[in-house]
C-alpha cells in the first residue's frame, strides 16, 4: 500500500492519466515537425505512440505513467525516424566480395555518372535516327555482342528472370531436360526445379546427382524434351566419381534434334580470371564458342554492374525471347541500362579493369597492398575497441561470393577482434551501429574484418573515430 502511494501505478484506471492526443500535438517538442509532416500523419503517429504506452502499462503493473514531455519526445523520435533513409551505405568487411545481402557489385564511377545523366528524359526506347519507337535492348546489345561473340542479346531484371523468360518463351508446356547434378538451389530458397515449373515447363530430370551421360539427354529428347538446360553449378562442387556431359557434345545433340541448348551461367565472367589466380570460371565467350544457343547470366556478379539478367546467343532464339509478353514485365529501367552500358564499356579495355571496376580492384589487390591497408586501419580499430577487445592482424581468405567460383579463395589479411569482456556477438553488433555500419563476420570466437573487401579506408577510419570519441 505504501509503495502505491509513492509510485503512480498503472492500474486500469491510471491509463486515463496518459496525456491526450491534442496535448501531445501541441507540445513544443513537436513544433519543428509541423511544417514537415502533414497534420493527419502526426495525429496518427501520436495515437500509435499513446497506444504503445497503453500496451506497456497494461502488461506491466509496475510501470509509471509517462509524463506529457516524455510522450511528446517519443512521438517526435518516431516521426524523425521517417526521415532517416532506410537504404544506407554499409562497409562490407564480411570476406565475401559480392555479398547478395549487401547489394553485390559496387558500381563504377562511370556507371554512377551514366545514371546521373539519365535522370531526365532519355532515348530509352526511341530511335533518334528514325524519330520513332525504338528498342531499349539496342542500348547495350551491340556492346554485349562484341564482348561475348554472340549474335544477339536482351536484358531483363535479373538472372532469375532471364532463366524464367527463356524457358517460358522457348518451352512453355513442353519438357525441359536438366541433369540431376545441376538442380541447384541458388540461395534464399531459389531452386532450379521451382523456376522450371513456374515458367510453365515440365521438368525432366536426367542422369544422377554425380553422373549424367549423353545417353540420358538423348533419352529425354526421345521422350519429347524441347529444351536442354545446363546450369553452371556456381555455388558448390561435387568431386570424386562424377561425370557431366561436356557442353560441346550437348550442343551437338541439341542441334541434331533442333532443340535449343540453354546455359544458365550464373555469374558470367567476361574475362578470364586466371590472371588473378581464380580458375574454373568459363567466360561467356567460351560458352558462346562452345555452341550454346542461349546463355543467361547476372549483371551484378562478376560482371561488376547493376542488377540485371543478360541473355545472349543466337538471333533466332533471342528474337523469340524478346517477343514473349513477359519480357515487358521483366524489363530494366533506364538507370540500370545506363549503368550496364557504362559497365560493359569498361571491358573494351580489359587490361585496365582493375582501375575501372571496383569489383576487379578488390579481386586484383596484392596481399602486400591488403597488409598495408590492415596496418593503416589497425590502430584506429584498437582505439575504438580499447579495453573491450584485443586486436591483431591475421592472414585469411576472401571468397568471391554470390555463387561465383565455389571453393575459390583469394588470400587476404583480416583484422581480428577477440573480446576481452562482453561476447563476440555484442562486439559484432556494435560495429553494425557505427556510421556507416561496419559488417564483419564471427569466426572462432573472433570478429573478423576482411581488408580485401575494404573499398577505401577513410569511411571506416571516420566511423571508428566518431564512435571512439563518444564511448571514450
Ligand atoms: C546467381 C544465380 C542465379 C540467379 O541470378 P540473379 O541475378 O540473382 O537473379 C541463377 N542461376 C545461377 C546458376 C546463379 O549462380
Amino acid at each position: 500500500m505504501t509503495n502505491k502511494a509513492r509510485h503512480p501505478r498503472a492500474a486500469a484506471g491510471s491509463l486515463g492519466e496518459l496525456p491526450a492526443v491534442h496535448q501531445v500535438l501541441e507540445h513544443p517538442r513537436l513544433a519543428a515537425l509541423r511544417g514537415r509532416v502533414d497534420h493527419a500523419y502526426l495525429v496518427e503517429e501520436v495515437q500509435a505512440c499513446l497506444d504503445a504506452f497503453r500496451r506497456i502499462l497494461r502488461q506491466d503493473a509496475n510501470r509509471t505513467v509517462p509524463k506529457l514531455e516524455a510522450v511528446a519526445e517519443e512521438a517526435r523520435e518516431r516521426v524523425e525516424r521517417w526521415f532517416e533513409p532506410k537504404l544506407q551505405p554499409v562497409i562490407n568487411l564480411t570476406g565475401t566480395l559480392l555479398h547478395t545481402n549487401l547489394g553485390r557489385a559496387p558500381l563504377s564511377r562511370a556507371a554512377v555518372e551514366a545514371m546521373r545523366e539519365a535522370r531526365d528524359t532519355v532515348n530509352l526506347e526511341y530511335d533518334l535516327k528514325k524519330g520513332r519507337r525504338g528498342d531499349r535492348d539496342s542500348l547495350v546489345e551491340e556492346l554485349l555482342c562484341r564482348l561475348t561473340g554472340a549474335e544477339a542479346a536482351t536484358v531483363v531484371n535479373n538472372n532469375a528472370a532471364a532463366v524464367y523468360l527463356v524457358l517460358n518463351a522457348l518451352a512453355n508446356r513442353r519438357r525441359v531436360a536438366v541433369s540431376r547434378g545441376e538442380l541447384v538451389e541458388i540461395g534464399d530458397g531459389f531452386r532450379m526445379p521451382d523456376i522450371v515449373r513456374k515458367s510453365g515447363c515440365k521438368l525432366v530430370e536426367v542422369g544422377t546427382t554425380n553422373r549424367t551421360h549423353l545417353a540420358d539427354y538423348k533419352q529425354a529428347l526421345d521422350d519429347g524434351a524441347r529444351l536442354l538446360l545446363k546450369v553452371h553449378t556456381s555455388n558448390y562442387k561435387i568431386e570424386g566419381f562424377v561425370h557431366e556431359v561436356p557442353l560441346r557434345e550437348l550442343a551437338r545433340l541439341g542441334r541434331r534434334h533442333q532443340v535449343p541448348v540453354v546455359v544458365d551461367l550464373g555469374s558470367g565472367a567476361l574475362v578470364d580470371l586466371v590472371r588473378w589466380g581464380l580458375s574454373g570460371e568459363p567466360t561467356v565467350r567460351d560458352v558462346v564458342d562452345t555452341g550454346a544457343d542461349l546463355i543467361t547470366f547476372s549483371g551484378d556478379k562478376l560482371l561488376g554492374g547493376p542488377q540485371a539478367g543478360l541473355v545472349v546467343g543466337r538471333g533466332k532464339w533471342v528474337r523469340r525471347v524478346k517477343r514473349n509478353p513477359m519480357k515487358r514485365a521483366l524489363r530494366c529501367d533506364k538507370f540500370r541500362l545506363a549503368a550496364l552500358e557504362a559497365t560493359l564499356r569498361a571491358y573494351l579495355s580489359p587490361e585496365t579493369l582493375e582501375k575501372s571496376l571496383p569489383t576487379y580492384r578488390m579481386i586484383a589487390r596484392s596481399v602486400e597492398e591488403i597488409e598495408a591497408l590492415a596496418t593503416e586501419v589497425r590502430d584506429q580499430v584498437e582505439r575504438w575497441a580499447a579495453g573491450r577487445a584485443q586486436v591483431e592482424v591475421i592472414a585469411g581468405h576472401t571468397q568471391v561470393g554470390s555463387g561465383s567460383l565455389p571453393g575459390a579463395k583469394l588470400p587476404t589479411h583480416l583484422i581480428a577482434l577477440t573480446p576481452s569482456r562482453g561476447g563476440v556477438k555484442a562486439l559484432e553488433r556494435e560495429l553494425r551501429t557505427l556510421h556507416p555500419p561496419v559488417i564483419g563476420r564471427i569466426h572462432g570466437g573472433k570478429v573478423l574484418l576482411d581488408m580485401r573487401c575494404l573499398m577505401a579506408p577513410e569511411p571506416l577510419l571516420n566511423a571508428l573515430a566518431a564512435a571512439g570519441g563518444r564511448t571514450g
